[in-house]
């Protein structure tokens, strides 16, 4: 079985810049993308507060980051990661093409992504329903959409919209948004952003052929039930960490994401993370970027320590040579 020093989970900020450390400590670390080249980065066209990159184009950033990586020495794998033994060292992990790899210290930088509304018709992704204003919104000029959520995400995203669209309507489980201040006095501001108060979406209609048509509301105080005539329905609420293949190996909090200290050290010794995967706070480009490196330097140190002492922290578990 390959053995390598470092194996990185993920392709975002986090990952690749875990990559650009850990190559340059010389360690040839393994990278596996996953299914998203770029992470949440991939969702936007703009970034505009990343440090030290003025071109401002989201795709041109995780090109750069992924050849920095790549120029240091790190390999990067477009495979996915399916199975993770952490209760044997070398840590084994296999991948959907068939691969099976052993990792002397392991790097998880697997994000989150959008969480789902998990309602009827909600599969019509490209066909009316997005998780991606920025992505997505040229498609909407002069046609109405329907925003899902009250946070931060939701009215920035909606507000985005109000560029292409002719109507955004805000649809809020309560009638108060999350967001804050600014945006809130920003949206109220704008002629084109309207708000359907204390409302769940229940079912997004349409098919496949012509698209989505109209969703169907409830309005949660009265339970009265309607359809709202849309041409897109836009997610904004929130996020989940791409953690399933760690549960009960890792220590999560009650959201599922990994808990870590500040030398982004996870609950298993030899095992690292940094990004959003653990992050639910910044959940930035950059900081995910700062906490990759951080974990590279992290697993660095550590197997600088290990080598040549036989990995003494990990007795518990199947040495394999
Ligand atoms: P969020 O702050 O968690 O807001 C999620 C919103 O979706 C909430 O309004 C929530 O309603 C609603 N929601 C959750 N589950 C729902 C469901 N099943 N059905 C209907 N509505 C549901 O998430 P976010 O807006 O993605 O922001 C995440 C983090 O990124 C935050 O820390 C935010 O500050 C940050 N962020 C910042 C900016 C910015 O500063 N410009 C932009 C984007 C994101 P309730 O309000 O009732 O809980």
């Amino acid at each position: 079985m390959e053995i390598r020093n470092v194996v990185i989970i993920g392709a975002g900020p986090a990952g690749f810049a875990a990559g650009l450390y850990a190559g340059r400590a010389q360690l040839e670390p393994l990278l596996f993308t996953g299914p998203e080249i770029g992470g949440q980065l991939s969702l936007t066209l703009d970034i505009e507060n990343y440090p030290g990159y003025a071109a401002g184009d989201a795709p041109g950033l995780i090109q750069t980051m992924r050849q920095q990586a790549e120029q240091f020495g790190t390999e990067i794998r477009e495979d996915l990661v399916t199975e993770v033994d952490l209760d044997r060292h070398p840590f084994r992990l296999k991948t959907a093409s068939g691969a099976e790899v052993g990792a002397k210290a392991l790097i998880i930088c697997t994000g989150s992504s959008p969480r789902k509304l998990n309602v009827p018709g909600e599969e019509l992704v490209g066909k009316g329903v997005s998780y991606c204003a920025t992505c997505d919104g040229f498609f909407f000029r002069g046609k109405r959409v329907v925003v899902v959520g009250g946070g931060d995400a939701a009215i920035e995203e909606g507000l985005f919209l109000t560029r292409f669209a002719s109507e955004v309507h805000v649809v809020h489980r309560r009638d108060q948004l999350r967001a804050n201040r600014t945006l809130q006095e920003r949206a109220f501001k704008n002629d084109k952003m309207k708000f359907i108060w204390n409302t769940v979406v229940e079912e997004i209609l349409g098919d496949p052929e012509k698209g989505v048509s109209a969703v169907r509301l409830r309005n949660v105080r009265t339970d009265e039930v309607f359809e709202f005539p849309t041409d897109g329905v836009f997610i904004f609420i929130g996020h989940v960490p791409n953690t399933e293949l760690f549960r009960g190996k890792l220590e999560m909090d009650a959201q599922g994401y990994l808990i870590v200290d500040r030398l982004q050290r996870t609950s298993r010794e030899g095992v690292f993370a940094g990004g959003d995967v653990h992050d639910h706070v910044f959940r930035q480009a950059i900081t995910a970027a700062g906490a990759g490196a951080a974990a590279a330097i992290s697993a660095e140190r550590w197997l600088a320590e290990m080598e040549g002492r036989g990995y003494p922290g990990l007795t518990d578990l199947v040495q394999e040579s």
